[in-house]
């Protein structure tokens, strides 16, 4: 078995935090019809196939849709965001095609008639915590 045989990941939910916590966007791609899904999907929901692989976007889109949350999850108000400090989350359309929800960077939460959709985004990291505790959020910025 070759190396990259044997270090094959599932495709799971964990395993994708996984690589976003190594700064690689990566979806899972079928064999058969090529479909490209993020997160991952162990079974492709176009043609039923289990043959999937694992590939790592461009990390390029563009806006799909967006929209500012002024109360979000808790490991956003964790990092300072409430209703005074609202940020913007999207969904973003890969080159690749799949569609993924992330937090949106570079634009102003305060003044969304100013966020186009349609507007080219790349991928970004973004860091949160220290030592055991860090975690590593997808974001998209302009
Ligand atoms: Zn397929």
């Amino acid at each position: 078995m070759s190396e990259e045989t044997t270090t094959v990941r599932p495709f799971s939910a964990a395993a994708f935090n996984q690589y976003i916590a190594e700064h690689k966007l990566m979806a899972a791609r079928c064999k058969k019809c090529g479909g490209v899904y993020v997160p991952p999907r162990a079974i492709c929901p176009k043609c039923h196939s289990e043959e999937l692989e694992w590939i790592e976007t461009s990390g390029k889109g563009k806006l799909s849709a967006f929209t500012v949350i002024y109360s979000g999850p808790t490991f956003m108000v964790e990092q300072g965001f409430d209703r005074k400090n609202p940020y913007v989350s999207g969904i973003v359309e890969l080159e690749e095609g799949a569609l993924i929800s992330a937090r949106v960077l570079g634009v102003d939460p305060t003044k969304p008639t100013e966020i186009r959709i349609g507007t080219p985004v790349s991928v970004d990291f973004v860091e949160f915590g220290e030592g055991e505790a860090k975690k590593t959020y997808l974001a998209f910025k302009m």
